[in-house]
């Protein structure tokens, strides 16, 4: 399903699939594989093939990934072109979505690698043009944003700004020299993330990640003189909390006791689904920190792409069922 914003050119959102192998513990547990991608866009539930006479429950998607799939794989074909959308000044999101312990922050670590090298190079083989890089890196926790690259964890602010829109108060930004700075900002990224973590991994598996790069750029013969050739884009790398909050919520359909339900989890749900139906209406892009921050990368003629991913073990079968149903409604 696409939008368009009234142009006529939206693209439509890129949904895949990423099955994660059984982990050892699944193994040893005899805790079996329930899910299966027969061919490059279809993953079927294994319970219900012809042999055990049930009709079978398929789902498609743009891609689907099984555990020999590499995460270069998945990036080449689930998020490549997307990620590379920013190098032409289009703004562009890519999101893990899934339960904790589904793969989110192993595939999207490496998706983000894999793009930032493919954008260096492209800048390398393009020196027609000058360009800026920026990093900068939040994270979303209960509704506070906080700044990955500093030690100061106190919530930042969100500004409205009449030119561009939703802001970052105080947000530091980082210019790029190479590919090795890049590297080690976002190690910084990690160890940040980590020093909030109590020991139940509540912290990585209640928090949004946001990693993002900015490119600007200008052609060399207008460089210092006309500002209006200059293009500017980002692209979001977005490592998603665990959605098993929010499948319990949507599945009670009221607010469970004692859950802090993920505010900014379900927005984006509720802004992706209104999205991918086409967007004539009343997108709630102001009900989340997340959505505010991602804006201007959703919707629009932006670009964006989603790996859900799902343990195939049986014993995580309603939330890789929850999984699947969110992708379905995405595409
Ligand atoms: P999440 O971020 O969704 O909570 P992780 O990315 O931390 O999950 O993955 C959970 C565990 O599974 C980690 O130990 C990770 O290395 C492993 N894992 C996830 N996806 C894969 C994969 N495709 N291949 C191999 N190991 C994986
Ligand atoms: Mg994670």
């Amino acid at each position: 399903a696409s939008g368009d914003g009234g142009n006529g050119k939206a693209e439509k959102i890129f949904v895949s699939v990423r099955l994660r192998p059984l982990s050892e513990k699944e193994m040893a547990s005899n805790d079996p594989c329930d899910w299966e991608c027969i061919n490059d866009t279809t993953v079927i539930f294994r319970s219900s093939l012809p042999e055990r006479s049930m009709s079978p429950t398929a789902y498609t998607f743009d891609r689907v990934f099984q555990s020999d799939h590499t995460t270069k794989q998945v990036y080449q074909a689930g998020a490549k072109d997307v990620a590379l959308s920013v190098v032409s000044g289009v703004n562009s999101a890519i999101f893990a979505y899934g339960q904790t312990s589904s793969g989110k922050t192993y595939t999207m670590t490496g998706i983000t690698e894999y793009a930032a090298q493919d954008i260096y190079e492209y800048i390398h083989k393009h020196d027609e043009r000058a360009y800026v890089l920026k990093f900068s890196a939040v994270e979303i926790y209960n509704e506070a944003v906080k700044d990955l690259l500093s030690t100061d964890s106190s919530p930042l602010r969100l500004l409205d700004d009449p030119e561009k829109g939703t802001v970052i108060e105080k947000l530091s930004e980082e210019i790029l020299t190479d590919w090795n700075h890049l590297k080690a900002l976002i190690s910084v990224c990690e160890a940040h993330r980590k020093i909030g973590e109590t020991s139940l991994n509540e912290t990585s598996s209640r928090s949004h990640q946001i990693l993002r790069l900015t490119i600007e750029s200008c052609a060399r013969e207008f460089l210092g003189k006309d500002n209006s050739s200059t293009l500017v884009a980002s692209v979001n790398f977005v490592d998603l909390a665990g959605s098993e909050r929010a499948s319990q919520a949507l599945s009670s359909g009221t607010r469970l006791e004692g859950y802090h339900i993920n505010r900014s989890l379900l927005t984006l749900g509720s802004v992706i689904r209104k999205l991918s139906k086409g967007r004539n209406g009343y997108i709630p892009y102001r009900d989340s920190k997340l959505t505010r921050i991602l804006q201007p990368s959703l919707g629009g003629n932006a670009r964006t792409a989603i790996i859900c991913t799902i343990s195939p073990a049986r014993s995580h079968i309603e939330q890789s069922r929850h999984t699947l149903q969110f992708a379905s409604c995405a595409k």
